[in-house]
């Protein structure tokens, strides 16, 4: 089972460079490394769990962030209306994203960096993405195109600026952090309205 000390963190130069294709189908190293990332977002749900194993619970993770440079990408979340998201992802591309950007409101956060970053990441509120799609529910993997809005888009997002050696604080806006765009807007969760 992985850890939070397995994750490997910013000053990692790995995180910074360029993950490469899988080649599918998928060899029997690859489908275990998304499963055992899956195990681990899993496991951050868990209270036991997170305490037991040492675990910072996370919604999503890439395959750099375990110091493997391929583009693979595990994400299970909960989108604004508490709907479930629960995917992994292998070569996926955004093949379009709207001109309309949103950003959560307390600013991002992400397992390799350890510290709080203050300021806002602004992305596109909503994207395509065209992906084999692992579904961790049956296992089955599947080429499809994705249509992904609010929460579940910034989430992907941040996991696929991993994959170009891209951290989320490379978007804050330096000289004004907290500024806020015109064509930008907060995500809401429902139970916050
Ligand atoms: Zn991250």
């Amino acid at each position: 089972m992985l850890t939070y000390q397995d994750i490997i963190k910013e000053d990692d130069p790995r995180l910074r460079q360029k993950s490469l294709p899988v080649t599918l189908p998928l060899a029997e190293e690859d489908l275990q490394l998304l499963l055992a990332m899956n195990e681990y977002l899993e496991a951050g749900y868990d209270e036991e769990k997170t305490e037991a194993c040492g675990i910072r619970p996370g919604v999503g993770l890439s395959a750099v962030q375990l110091g493997h440079l391929k583009k693979i990408i595990a994400i299970f979340a909960y989108d604004e209306k508490g709907g479930i998201f629960h995917y992994g992802f292998i070569n996926p591309k955004i093949i379009s994203h709207s001109v309309e950007t949103a950003y959560l409101p307390s600013g991002e956060g992400c397992l390799s960096v350890d510290r709080e970053v203050p300021g806002l990441v602004h992305r596109p509120r909503r994207i395509k993405v065209r992906s084999h799609v692992y579904d961790f529910k049956d296992g089955s993997l599947s080429e499809r195109v994705l249509a992904l809005e609010g929460f579940l888009a910034i989430v992907f997002q941040h996991e696929y600026d991993h994959l170009n050696g891209i951290l989320f604080f490379d978007r804050i806006d330096q000289t004004n952090p907290f500024h806020i765009p015109e064509n930008s807007s907060p995500i809401v969760f429902k139970q916050e309205e």
